[in-house]
């Protein structure tokens, strides 16, 4: 067969998606089947924590030890240390199942990852994106590193789990969805000023997540299923979004630096979400944006809107907003446009008025 050569034409791309997504009640009881679907092997390291696993991972286990080799690894806290000994387990098994939060998530998807094996999201919260995302955040003593790895082969959301969990973890992953629209005006300013490139499909789905979640902020109430199903499916169509894209850029941009700075400045004060939505408000005042109805959808839900809400002060986040320049430079968003001091003082300020 004769293969027809476009000339000049030179572009390819390799997306990775999930494959399976289960999102609903009861759906963690079809684990089993997931796993046979997608023929994985044999044996499974299921990674969870001490809570988690009384949460969910205990009947992971029970479900999962009918047909397979079934081994454990607590991953109390994230860091290059604990996902080498998550890799060490990960070779006696054949495929990874993670059940639990952000933290443990993240270690078996850089576990997996390193050690050429798939992995299976089972999250316990909505809490942030990366449930269904190919990024894993892992802190280390210079800050936090985002690392690149691959998206979960599946996903296995039980929104009766997910709606059991603390409402403030809820919160956090819608403000982390409304800081999808900032990163979106930031990608697109890079685009113009820069050429860098743009994925309209990624920009539009992700801004839609952010667009939605302003649109349903009354809907979000605590510890109720319709409302995890809600959210659940906005972070997975967040997920996707990074995914076509092949960078968490449709997700993070400005606001994300602000919270990583906070990180580094401030460690252990506000969750990755709240600390990003904090940071929308902002950015999407420098965009010239709808920031007083970002705003006002964080207050609906239940999430913070200051820095002191989190118990940061305001001094603090002045600084983290002059430090965000400096964080993924490449990363070019409307905080690396000359922010002076002068101008930080006077956004934190912006934050408390009516
Ligand atoms: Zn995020």
């Amino acid at each position: 067969m004769k293969v027809l050569r476009n000339k000049g034409f030179d572009k390819s791309k390799w997306m990775q998606l999930p494959r399976d997504v289960l999102v609903g009640h009861g759906v963690l009881g079809q684990l089993p089947q997931v796993c046979a679907d997608l023929s994985l092997g044999d044996s499974v390291l299921v990674v969870t924590g001490q809570h988690t696993l009384r949460v969910a991972g205990d009947r992971v286990l029970k479900l999962l030890s009918r047909n397979y080799e079934t081994r454990t690894f607590l991953a109390e806290e994230i860091s290059p240390a604990s996902i080498a000994e998550a890799e060490a387990e990960a070779r006696e098994a054949r495929f990874l199942v993670a059940v639990g939060g952000g933290k443990i998530i993240d270690t078996a998807k850089v576990a997996s990852f390193n050690t050429e094996r798939q992995f299976i999201s089972v999250p316990t919260a909505a809490s942030h994106d990366g449930i269904a995302s190919a990024s894993a955040s892992v802190p280390t003593p210079g800050g936090n590193l985002s690392l690149q790895a691959h998206p979960p082969v599946a996903i296995v959301a039980d929104t009766g789990i997910i709606a059991s969990a603390p409402h403030r973890l809820l919160a956090s992953g819608c403000a982390d969805i409304i800081s999808n629209g900032s990163a979106v005006l930031d990608w697109e300013l890079s685009h113009r000023l820069n050429g860098e490139p743009i994925s309209e499909y990624a920009s539009t789905l992700s801004r839609i997540t952010a667009e939605g979640m302003i649109r349903n902020a009354d809907l979000v109430k605590p510890n109720r299923e319709e409302t995890a199903w809600m959210v659940t499916k906005a972070l997975v169509a967040s997920g996707v979004a990074m995914s076509i894209a092949g960078s968490s850029r449709p997700a993070s941009g400005g606001e994300h630096k602000f919270s990583h700075a906070l990180d580094r400045i401030a460690p252990g004060k506000g969750l990755h979400g709240e600390k990003c939505g904090i940071g929308t408000i902002i950015t999407l005042f420098l965009h010239g944006g709808d920031w007083r109805g970002a705003r006002e959808a964080l207050r609906k839900i239940g999430a913070p809107v200051t820095p002191q809400e989190i118990g940061i002060d305001d001094a603090t986040a002045v600084e983290a907003l002059l430090l965000a320049a400096t964080i993924r430079p490449e990363r070019f968003t409307i905080l690396d446009m000359g922010l002076t001091r002068e101008s930080a003082e006077s956004l934190i300020r912006m934050l408390y008025k009516e």
